[in-house]
């Protein structure tokens, strides 16, 4: 298709540079504008009609077009449409979004702190960490440990963290001071003849020799998704979490649970740290703490991280660090009434009752020809398919996802795995009409291949 100078896809070409795109490419082929959307549905220029399979980036989970968040920023607007929350300033919708964050948090915890986006969050809670460990006397307890496909976001020391090449190569990145370990994928991970348990014990084990290896003395902490999301939809085994924890225990080293995708009901506990049965001193919240309607994101730190930091803000005379947009009120409003409507609608209790058809339905793609394994939890999973001759690994993944495109689902390729994390106000029949889609457009895919 030619496209128009004039139209929104060349103006688009002509005046902006996109986020994770192939800026050659899109100077060929153009962008696909997206012009309105309507519960788990959106509509491109044309009309056409998609399923947003993956709620936007994995965060619209009230859907598209919901009013009552329209209504709440209107609200706000109208009565203080800006403040901050520097030098000891407030208003009522931060303190009402932190009061409701650290009354929710799946962990005692202290104090909520706000930032605007996921990787803020991360970045955030490294500057934090480092604060702390000079407040207790230990300024060379600073680095920090994330694992391989773990995914953390894309500012200098968040995307360090990131353990994916594409966040790292010609950004010379990661930073110094931050490692990654072992990646708890089972099946893509696990060498000859290891069992599930022999594979976690090896995991634990590599953690502790690197941990030696740098110093227990030097590392301040360890961060991972519950489950891992943008890595490509990695359930740890049984017993991961347990063994991890365990190991960063013995050495006194912090455990931050990146909860971006899993926060808010995702995984089918309101939190994935419960899922997982995890014990973090930080959680990091986005994406569905607004349903992104709004950027906007959180800290939830322990009192372990938070007296150390109140100590030596009252030494130092600030804690000085801040964003415009902290705790922005029309953000902090607009989630206040997404995690309204989150808890009145009870759409984890949706979860819970589609995860079963959610799940099967991929475990039932499995036994596709082109495919190798299905992983999820919750309403999130991914498919991955089967290496061919022929084709580079990562390059089957975006071409099936093209097809499913074409045929009005949006997923996201993860190298040759399709993810779903379709918005959480989704039907039984609409997860039918999604997978029904998915399949057909697998076969559609094998018979090109041939
Ligand atoms: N952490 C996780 C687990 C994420 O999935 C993401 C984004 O996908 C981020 C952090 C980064 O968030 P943002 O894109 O808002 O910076």
């Amino acid at each position: 298709m030619t496209i128009q100078p004039n139209s929104i896809e060349g103006r688009d070409r002509a005046y902006h540079l996109h986020s994770y795109t192939n800026a050659k490419a899109l100077e060929r082929d153009g962008a696909l504008a997206i012009e309105r959307g309507e519960g788990i549905y959106v509509y491109d220029a044309s009309g056409k009609r998609y399923i947003e399979g993956m709620a936007g980036l994995w965060s619209v989970a009230v859907g598209f077009g919901e009013q009552r968040l329209v209504e709440a920023a209107r609200r706000q607007l109208e009565t203080l449409p800006y403040y901050h929350t520097f030098s000891a300033r407030t208003h009522g919708p931060a303190v009402d979004l932190a009061e409701k964050l650290i009354r929710m948090a799946p962990v005692p915890m202290s104090k909520a702190y706000f930032t605007n986006s996921g990787s803020e969050a991360n970045d955030t809670a490294i500057k934090m960490i480092w604060y702390r460990s000079n407040a207790l006397g230990k300024p060379e307890k600073k680095k920090i440990i994330s694992r391989i496909k773990g995914y953390h976001g894309v500012t200098l020391a968040s995307a360090s963290l990131t353990g994916l090449p594409n966040n790292h190569r010609s950004f010379d990145l990661p930073l110094p001071g931050i490692f990654h370990t072992n990646c708890p994928h089972f099946r893509a991970f696990a060498q000859e003849g290891e069992d599930e348990a022999a594979f976690v014990a090896r995991c634990a084990a590599d953690l502790e020799a690197l941990i030696e290896r740098e110093g227990a003395e030097t590392i301040a902490a360890f961060i991972g998704e519950p489950v891992m999301g943008a890595g490509g939809v990695i359930v740890p085994p049984a017993g991961y979490w347990q063994a991890i924890q365990a190991v960063l225990k013995k050495h006194d080293i912090l455990l931050i649970a990146d909860e971006v995708i899993c926060g808010f009901g995702r995984t089918g506990e309101m939190f994935g740290t419960t899922t997982m049965g995890l014990e973090p001193d930080i959680i990091t919240v986005s994406k569905q703490l607004s349903s992104s309607y709004q950027p906007i994101s959180a800290l939830l730190i322990n009192d372990r991280v938070y007296q150390p930091i109140a100590e030596e803000s009252g030494r130092i005379g600030t804690f000085g660090h801040g964003y415009t947009g902290s705790g922005h009120p029309v953000a902090a409003a607009v989630a206040l009434e997404n995690l309204a409507i989150i808890e009145e609608r009870n759409l984890l209790g949706n979860v819970q009752a589609l995860a079963p058809l959610f799940q099967s339905r991929f475990k039932a793609l499995e036994s596709h020809p082109l495919a190798i394994e299905a992983r999820g939890i919750g309403l999130i999973g991914a498919l991955e398919l089967a290496p061919r001759e022929g084709f580079a690994t990562g390059q089957l993944g975006p071409k099936l996802a093209a097809v499913m495109q074409e045929n009005g689902l949006f997923s996201r390729a993860i190298g040759d795995s399709l993810a779903l994390c379709p918005p959480l106000i989704i039907t039984e029949q609409q997860v039918g009409a999604m997978f029904d889609i998915f399949e057909a457009s697998l076969d559609q895919f094998q018979a090109q291949l041939k």
